[in-house]
């Protein structure tokens, strides 16, 4: 399985893109750069989205990717849409809703439209383009789910999403994977704002790899996303610290970066 890191910041600009998470180059996990990020023929492979949370970073650019095939002289098929019913809800009423955006769940045409929207259920499996699929519950203001994907050899990530501390109460349901994909928007000097707005900083990181590590014995390789480009370089260097403390391998994402499993 190869894990691309389109997208690895909480705010766009010339050099950083939000966050998006590409498999093997057909499944993509949030749609923060799914447009801006991919080629026009690299769009089109796109088979199934999942997204995490309703949050703007995390949705965007599904209205460009569906736009895209209505406007395509090759229409490029229908896109599975995987997600929770508040994700759809919002995506329905505010933005593909005929004022900001066509309904894209109905055109080109409502036979074969550019998005079919799936629905999930918390901590039961499903697989996706041949992937199996866990969502689990993370804690972040509105309802959100982290993923672990597991591939056909039993090879798997998970993926956080946004979420404050509270997240080991996911690691009784996900298996043993090979890296962890975790959140770490803020310096730890901003935890409190942190905590309350739902996200993580490397001192509230540590708590939950130490968590992992007890549950499961081990800790894999883990990188950081989500980052405020703001504060990277403090956040950078934090995060080094926690490696050193917890003698494991973690490291900030870039955009691009590529993991193979
Ligand atoms: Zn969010
Ligand atoms: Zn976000």
């Amino acid at each position: 399985m190869e894990i691309t890191l389109l997208g690895v910041h909480n705010l766009e600009s010339a050099n950083t893109r939000l966050v998006s998470i590409l498999v093997d180059g057909v499944v993509a996990i949030d749609a923060g750069c799914i447009t801006s990020a991919l080629t026009f023929k690299e769009q089109q492979k796109l088979e199934a989205i999942l997204l995490t949370h309703r949050h703007f970073d995390h949705i965007r650019d599904l209205a460009t990717l569906g736009l895209g095939n209505v406007l395509s002289n090759i229409p490029w098929g229908t896109k599975k849409l995987y997600s929770l019913a508040s994700v759809f809800e919002a995506l329905g009423s505010h933005i593909m809703n005929g004022v900001m955006y066509p309904d894209l769940t109905r055109l080109p045409s409502p036979e074969a439209p550019s998005f079919k929207t799936v629905l999930l259920e918390p901590y039961i499996l499903k697989t996706v383009s041949g992937y199996k699929v866990l969502p689990v519950l993370v804690n972040h203001g509105v309802p959100t789910v982290g993923y672990e994907i597991t591939d056909g050899d039993g090879k798997s990530f998970f993926f956080s999403a946004d979420t404050t501390k509270g997240l080991s109460g996911a690691w009784e349901y996900i298996s043993s994977p090979q890296f962890l994909i975790i959140e770490t928007t803020f310096p730890n000097s901003m935890m409190d704002s942190a905590i309350a707005v739902g996200h993580l900083t490397p001192a509230l990181l540590k708590d939950e790899l130490i968590s992992f590590k007890e549950v499961k014995g081990y800790l894999p390789p883990t990188i950081v996303v989500h980052i405020n480009p703001l504060y990277e370089e403090k956040i950078g260097k934090e995060i080094q610290q926690v490696s050193q403390d917890l003698d494991a391998e973690i490291q900030l994402g870039f955009e691009g970066m590529k993991l193979v499993i």
